[in-house]
């Protein structure tokens, strides 16, 4: 039987998380980015013996921070957004604890038309946005640089094998976090699964980051751009030798050169950018990043899905909609699923 877990209900949730005992039940979760992580912290919290495997060298998913001597450079998500009570009262714990900043500045909008969303409360991480997702992974079993290719149930328990060839489990539920095309890819045989992952869409986005030594005075920090090949720029965190920046491309411009090489892609973004402020721009450290699955453009539509009878279920921007929000929603559905399936 499928449980869709339309209806999230945090109070149900949290009861059943005061009151259980779980720890001889073993809970594989797949993919450490905000859904994976919010699903494994709330699982954790309820007792089971969690394990999360990513493939990534650090938990975040495409909440991503390339950290080197030229600065801190926010690739991927650039802020959140916290509509739902429930992620809006965590956010507030999360301020509290600097784990996260409040932005002071609405992003600046170049070119015409207007590309900004309305105007809202924005959160990133202090200082880097992954900061985030490395204090979440903080005091969960999370096993980085494991490329899970294959899941299969064997008498009712979950095993995993991952690139290398070695084989981890069993487990007794199985939570997958991944987006959606990889969600189909590892749980081909898990039908209704396979065929809601196939039925969502996502935008993909090059991104770019650069320092330079002169100082580009834009007037602004961050800004939404109504242009063909970007649509962001942002001030980084550099040295106070350079001034540096994260540029993303449209989704247009993104699918139709999906396939370029990642210096290519950079340097073609760095040249609108210099269009656009109409300064010169020399680069001394440039480089740039596919996202092949970026934001989603057609979401399911519910909460989670878990399947009961064969305790597999997954969670995901892909599920709800395109933000860091309706991912931790998506995941902490998910958790709440197998708890009440027990
Ligand atoms: C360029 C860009 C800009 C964005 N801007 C914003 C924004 O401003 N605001 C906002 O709210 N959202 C934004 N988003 C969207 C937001 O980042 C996502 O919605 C959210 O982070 C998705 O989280 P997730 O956990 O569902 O997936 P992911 O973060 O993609 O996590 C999936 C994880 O699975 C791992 N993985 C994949 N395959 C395997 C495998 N086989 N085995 C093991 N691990 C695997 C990956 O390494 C990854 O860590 C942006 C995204 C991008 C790319």
């Amino acid at each position: 039987m499928m449980a869709s877990c339309i209806k999230l209900d945090p109070a149900r949730g949290k009861d059943h998380l005061d009151n259980m005992t779980n720890a001889d039940t073993k809970i594989a979760v797949i993919g450490a980015g905000i859904a994976g992580l919010s699903c494994a912290r709330t699982l954790t919290s309820a007792g089971y013996d969690v394990h999360v495997f990513d493939k990534g060298r650090t938990a975040g998913g495409r909440i991503s921070t390339r950290r080197n001597e030229q600065g801190l450079f926010n690739h991927g998500a650039q802020f959140f957004t916290a509509r739902d009570p429930e992620f809006a009262a965590l956010v507030e714990q999360w301020k509290t604890r600097g784990l996260i900043i409040e932005m002071s500045e609405q992003p600046a909008q170049l070119g015409t038309p207007d590309t900004t969303p309305p105007a809202t409360r924005r959160y990133t991480g202090a200082p880097a946005i992954n900061d985030l997702a490395r204090s979440m992974a903080q005091d969960l079993a999370v096993h980085c640089g494991i490329e899970i290719t294959r899941a299969e149930q064997i008498r009712g328990k979950w095993l995993l094998s991952d690139r290398a060839g070695q084989t981890i489990g069993p487990f007794d539920h199985l939570a997958v976090a991944l987006p959606a095309p990889q969600t189909a890819s590892l749980l081909t045989e898990v039908r209704p699964v396979r065929t809601a992952a196939e039925s969502t869409a996502y935008a993909p986005c090059w991104a770019a980051w650069f320092t330079t030594k002169a100082a580009l005075t834009t007037g602004w920090s961050s800004a939404f751009i109504a242009d063909p090949v970007l649509s962001w720029a942002a001030r980084q965190q550099t040295s106070n030798t350079q001034t540096g920046f994260v540029l993303h491309a449209t989704a247009e411009w993104s699918a139709d050169n999906l396939e370029l090489e990642r210096p290519d892609a950079a340097r073609r973004l760095v040249e609108a950018f210099q269009s656009l402020i109409k300064t010169r721009i020399d680069t001394d450290y440039l480089r740039g990043h596919r996202w092949r699955y970026a934001r989603v453009t057609k979401a399911l539509g519910q909460d989670c899905l878990y399947l009961n009878d064969r305790r597999v279920g997954a969670c995901g921007d892909w599920l709800r909609g395109p933000r860091v929000e309706e991912a931790w929603l998506s995941g902490r559905a998910l958790a709440i699923a197998i708890i009440e399936d027990g």
